[in-house]
């Protein structure tokens, strides 16, 4: 049998996907693929890993049995497949279909099998494998079959002896998240030679990041929903404070806004989470556990109402916005006290891996603390050699001032000390600026040495210099929520180090609104967006399974008059255009 070349593949992209260009590594991969070499492909979310299977799938002979993880990632991929007109099936628990696919799969009339690796690990599941013709397997999310990746599943260790009896079929594994040491077993436990690496890089282009103090949560997020109308994530750090801030924001903008964590009835938690999926505007407050089986290509932003647990977390969480390359936004807000509680914790972790807790604490610290881009912080984190400046966040876009504040910082640590290290910041800063109140002179700490010695602008330093004090564990919590000498203190006040902080710009926070994509007040974009409502409900299917807004917005610059132009535009493949195309056209006519 000839192998499709990748002229042949290229012409499907466009043909099926209705894509002109392959994206990033996505030719390479699938070169390798359609040449039958087994290839690890590691790409940051969105940056299309789906299409490296898919695509081979409906070029080469037979079908590709993909292995996913979650039944809701399998059930979305289908959807999105079978509208691409992919012949695509999944043998699920939920699945009533199971013999109409079991037929059409022996039949060789599927392109894609999608299973769940428990299935791999029973006896019935090579037999039947061994009557079919298969063309690829692919293994999504492969950095669960490493035990040093964050999310082990035993059943992956299955796939191995279950690939071996194929030795024919090339593997495609692909994950977004595996470091040096997860890569390398990830390749040795999947049998995947040692050059068949493809590695893309980190960055995320159309993120644009933002980290910002804390002084109103529910304020901050509110002004940015009111720049960003798209779907958006908000992680808060509790249970309680999701449902509070969730509450806040909807009184606040009168946008739905809904809860999400694991406490909640698995049925609400179901039906927000599908109804999230299907919004084209709604914000979902959440803990970390949400948005481990979300597909959804079109979240706007992403806001921390808390700083994450280290900056795998952040990148993690961050990288769930915007996977369909249009512009998104990251937002961290953060207060010293969550520097303070998680520094605290340490002292709960076991010893042998408390130095390494601590480590990625001040990793985080710096991050947030940087006067430099956050882009280039995060992507050296992961070992890349990016640019000084990317040009899309919010350090680039506004320089912040970086001021040596080492007098200052001695003499509050002094007063730190001096007053006793019991004490709360509102405290010291009364003491530090001279205020008469009777709680400082009860306490004769308008005697002290350090009495009055901050005034003017100085004065207005303080609260950003504890801040970053805290952040870097050179003050620290008590327990009774005073403040105590940690880290470099001593360093600091007896002159052996020096302690320099940013100073915010003045304006932060009103640049967002260039950042958008879709046209304002465009009637027929609008209208296109409302026809795509209408057919989504009629076909029972999230929006972005019919078009991505990045087509809509296509349609709605060039207004294509008949079929043919429009099957050109970027998204429309031959399936949508037959299905949509008339409808869409009559859309543009009219309005
Ligand atoms: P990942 O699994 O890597 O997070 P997806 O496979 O979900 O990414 O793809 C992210 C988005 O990018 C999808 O909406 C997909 O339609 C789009 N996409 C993939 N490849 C291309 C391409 N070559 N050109 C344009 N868009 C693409
Ligand atoms: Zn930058």
């Amino acid at each position: 049998m000839d192998r499709p070349t990748i002229d042949q593949a290229r012409a499907a992209l466009k043909r099926v996907f209705g894509f002109d260009e392959f994206r990033g590594r996505q030719a390479e991969v699938v070169g390798r693929v359609l040449a039958g070499q087994s290839t690890l492909a590691v790409m940051p979310t969105g940056a299309g890993k789906s299409l490296t299977y898919q695509l081979p799938a409906v070029v080469l002979q037979g079908t590709c049995v993909v292995v996913s993880p979650l039944i809701a990632l399998m059930h979305d991929q289908l959807r999105s497949a079978r509208a691409n007109g992919i012949r695509a099936a999944t043998l699920t628990s939920v699945d009533t279909d199971w013999r109409e696919t079991l037929d059409a799969f022996r039949a060789g009339a599927l392109d894609l099998l999608y299973v769940a690796p428990e299935r791999a690990s029973q006896p019935g599941f090579r037999a039947l494998l061994g009557e079919a013709s298969l063309s690829l397997f692919a293994i999504d999310e492969a950095h669960c079959v490493s035990e040093w990746g964050h999310d082990f599943r035993p059943d992956y260790r299955q796939l191995r002896p279950l690939m071996d009896a194929f030795p024919a079929v090339p593997r495609l594994a692909l994950t977004a998240t595996a470091d040096r040491q997860t890569r390398a077993d990830v390749m040795a436990q999947l049998g995947i030679p040692e050059d068949g690496l493809v590695l893309a890089g980190f960055d995320r282009p159309n993120i644009r990041y933002a980290i910002r103090p804390r002084d109103n949560a529910a304020r901050q997020i509110a002004q940015l929903m009111a720049e960003q109308p798209g779907p958006g994530i908000v992680y808060a750090p509790t249970r309680a404070k999701t449902e509070t801030l969730a509450g806040q924001l909807a009184a606040m903008t009168g946008r739905p806004v809904l809860p999400y964590h694991a406490g909640l009835e698995p049925e609400i938690r179901a039906a927000n989470q599908a109804a999230f999926v299907a919004s084209e505007d709604m914000v979902v407050v959440a803990t970390v556990a949400f948005g481990m089986g979300i597909d959804k290509p079109d979240v706007r932003f992403v806001a921390h109402a808390g700083v994450p647990k280290s900056i795998e977390g952040y990148y993690q969480e961050t990288g769930r916005a915007g996977r369909d390359g249009d512009p998104s936004q990251a937002v961290m807000l953060w207060a010293a006290g969550d520097f303070a509680t998680a520094r605290q914790r340490l002292s709960e972790v076991p010893e042998d891996r408390r130095a390494g807790e601590r480590a990625r604490l001040d990793a985080l610290a710096a991050l947030v603390e940087t006067a430099e881009c956050r882009r280039a912080v995060l992507l050296r984190h992961f070992g890349e050699d990016p640019p000084a400046e990317c040009g899309n966040c919010d350090n680039c876009l506004d320089k912040p001032g970086v001021i040596d504040a080492t007098e200052l910082a001695r003499k509050l640590l002094s007063a730190v000390y001096r007053t006793g290290q019991s004490f709360g910041m509102g405290h010291i800063v009364k003491v530090l600026t001279g205020s008469g109140d009777g709680r400082v002179r009860q306490r004769g700490h308008d005697r002290l040495s350090v009495f009055g010695i901050v005034a003017g602008e100085e004065a207005s330093l303080l609260q950003p210099l504890a801040r970053a004090l805290q952040a870097r564990g050179v003050l620290v919590s008590t327990e009774h929520g005073g403040l105590a000498l940690g880290g470099t203190a001593r360093a600091i006040l007896t002159g052996r180090e020096t302690v320099e902080i940013v100073t915010p710009p003045k304006r932060s926070g009103t640049r967002a609104s260039r950042n958008a994509a879709n046209p304002v007040d465009d009637p027929l974009f609008e209208a296109l967006r409302a026809l795509r409502r209408d057919l989504a409900e009629e076909a029972g299917v999230p929006p972005y399974v019919i078009f991505h807004d990045s087509t809509l917005r296509a349609m709605a610059e060039a207004r294509p008059g008949s079929l043919s132009q429009l099957g050109a535009l970027p998204g429309v493949g031959a399936k949508k255009l037959e299905a949509y195309g008339e409808r869409f056209l009559r859309e543009i006519a009219s309005t």
